[in-house]
């Protein structure tokens, strides 16, 4: 992406794109560390603030590049602590970002896309068709700007996870992906470990392998059903990579010791949340190394389905832990600002604007 003068954002830039730049503005490549931390770890709007360049380097930065960051459009506080931002990009198109408070760190959800093309029928995100593929800057952009509201609230926690489970499917982003989850373990930049990360995806071929060999994150699927013509009917395009097709290919993925695969799935009241679904789920869980995480939906206006019942989100965990399968419940936050999964579609397009 660049600014309507067409210069670069140095955002934009991965470290050695960086460091190409640099070079050819005539400069060393070391130089390119200096810039490097000074947009990642100080987040300078200018190169004017980088005061140990010269003056000579950072004139020619002015010149010839930019630093734009989106826009905070809108900050929405949960009353449970949870913050969602919608954030404004270049060319006018808006995003979201969620900061989740946990007990003792802060997870934050990024969005990889504007919109997605997936068009799952219990999400909102969904519904709103795909508008782009966010860039290396605009995704990091979001950590970015998450950094610097903790710090100017004052909050005593850190942000420490990372989970690609706001608008769009990362996998479909996959270059911008990977650039981005490379620059975000860069020991002069934003510094987060990949073991902090989670990529949440619907199954794209051949993204899912290509992913797995990068190393650069743990993977959830989203699976939200047990057979393929439910699942087809819940995500029609998803759907398109037949279930056993998933699953076999899941099977190949690259696992570390004891690390296991996580399947999300979100019950969607009367509709996969009976025991029936739960026994095919375990049979489907006896072939790969991985655990389950289910949420309850979020009902999103506009969407024809419901809540479960809290009974029967007891009755379906219940049955994956007799059977040893290991099993997680999702606390739902932020639901009174619409910041929870499924929820994020820009506000003009949900018309309460
Ligand atoms: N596109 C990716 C990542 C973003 S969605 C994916 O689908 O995996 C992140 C998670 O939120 C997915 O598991 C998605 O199915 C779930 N989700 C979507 N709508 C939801 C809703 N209304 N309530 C609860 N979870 C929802
Ligand atoms: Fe896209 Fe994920 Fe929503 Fe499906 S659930 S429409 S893949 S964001």
């Amino acid at each position: 992406m660049t600014d309507t003068q067409g210069k670069p954002n140095l955002l934009d830039l991965n470290f050695h794109q960086l460091e190409d730049f640099i070079v050819g503005l005539g400069e060393k490549p070391f130089r390119a560390r200096q810039v490097w931390q000074w947009l990642w770890q100080n987040a300078v709007a200018s190169p004017q603030e980088m005061t140990n360049i010269s003056k000579d380097l950072r004139a020619r930065l002015e010149e010839s590049s930019c630093i734009v960051l989106p826009r905070v459009a809108k900050r929405l506080q949960s009353s449970d602590g949870t913050v969602k931002f919608v954030l404004e990009l270049a060319d006018g198109a808006q995003i979201e970002t969620v900061l989740i408070p946990e007990k003792t760190h802060i997870t934050q959800c990024l969005s990889s896309q504007a919109g997605c093309a997936m068009g799952c029928t219990f999400c909102s995100t969904g519904t709103m068709g795909l508008k782009r593929n966010l860039t290396h800057g605009e995704i990091l952009g979001q950590i970015l700007l998450a950094r610097a509201d903790l710090e100017a609230s004052g909050s005593a926690l850190r942000l420490r996870n990372l989970v690609f489970m706001g608008m769009g499917e990362p996998l479909l982003n996959f270059e911008h992906l990977v650039n981005a989850l490379e620059s975000l373990r860069h020991p002069q930049g934003l510094d987060i470990s990949t073991r902090r990360i989670t990529v949440s995806t619907v199954g794209i071929v051949p993204g899912i392998l290509e992913f797995g060999r990068t190393g650069l994150g743990s993977l959830a699927v989203s699976l939200h059903a047990p057979t393929q013509e439910l699942r087809a009917r819940l995500m029609p395009k998803a759907a398109r990579l037949p279930l056993d097709k998933l699953m076999e290919i899941l099977r190949q993925y690259p696992l570390a010791h004891r690390e296991k695969l996580t399947f999300e799935y979100v019950l969607l009241g009367g509709v996969n949340d009976r025991a029936e679904h739960a026994r095919e789920l375990v049979r489907l869980m006896s072939h790969v190394k991985g655990k389950v995480n289910l949420i309850a939906y979020n009902p999103s206006p506009g969407l024809p389905y419901e809540a479960p019942d809290p009974a029967d989100v007891e009755a379906f965990q219940k049955i994956l832990w007799d059977k040893s399968v290991t099993v997680t419940l999702r606390k739902s936050k932020g639901k009174d600002i619409f910041a929870a999964c499924g929820q994020l579609v820009t506000a003009s397009e949900r018309g309460d604007d």
